[in-house]
């Protein structure tokens, strides 16, 4: 039996969502939101992606130009907006883990539910002067016990062990 878990990707904490992302194995916050601190952490969140930030990670072509290249397109860690995070996240995920999209009211079935969304106006950041902070709360489906509420670098993959 798999610990399910789902992950919402938000405009605001509690705004529009753009994708909720279902995965079936390992939901709980040491492997679960141990994956989706790793994926998260690093990126930066711009208003329009500057050529300077958009080349593949390996050769540092852009995307439009790299598909002649012997390896395939590096996504480097910048994402226009919370929709261009979301479908990264989509990406990624399915290459690496058992997911699937489900409608964004799942409630009852999760045992964990993992919500992303960046702290302000997206539209007001820029790459250098103020990048966007993304958020992260983790909440414990049977007990409504939110273990973690905050910036996603202080997420900590043991905060169950803690919160108990
Ligand atoms: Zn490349």
């Amino acid at each position: 039996m798999g610990t399910r878990s789902v992950i919402h990707v938000r405009e605001t904490e509690y705004g529009a969502e753009f994708v909720s992302i279902y995965r079936h194995m390992d939901g709980y916050p040491r492997v679960g939101g141990r994956d989706l601190k790793e994926f998260l952490t690093g990126y930066r969140i711009v208003n329009g992606v500057p050529l300077s930030l958009s080349g593949c990670v390996a050769c540092g072509v852009h995307r439009q130009w790299h598909e002649k290249r012997d390896h395939e397109f590096v996504q480097p860690k910048v994402a226009n907006g919370p929709g261009d995070l979301a479908s990264q996240l989509v990406t990624a995920y399915k290459r690496q883990h058992d997911v699937y999209l489900v409608p964004f009211n799942v409630e009852q079935w999760p045992s964990y539910h993992y919500f992303v969304w960046l702290d302000g106006d997206w539209l007001e950041y820029d790459h250098t002067k103020n990048p966007a902070k993304i958020m992260l709360k983790c909440v414990r489906r049977h007990d409504d016990k939110v273990l973690y509420s905050g910036p996603v670098d202080g997420f900590d993959p043991l905060c169950e062990a803690i919160n108990v």
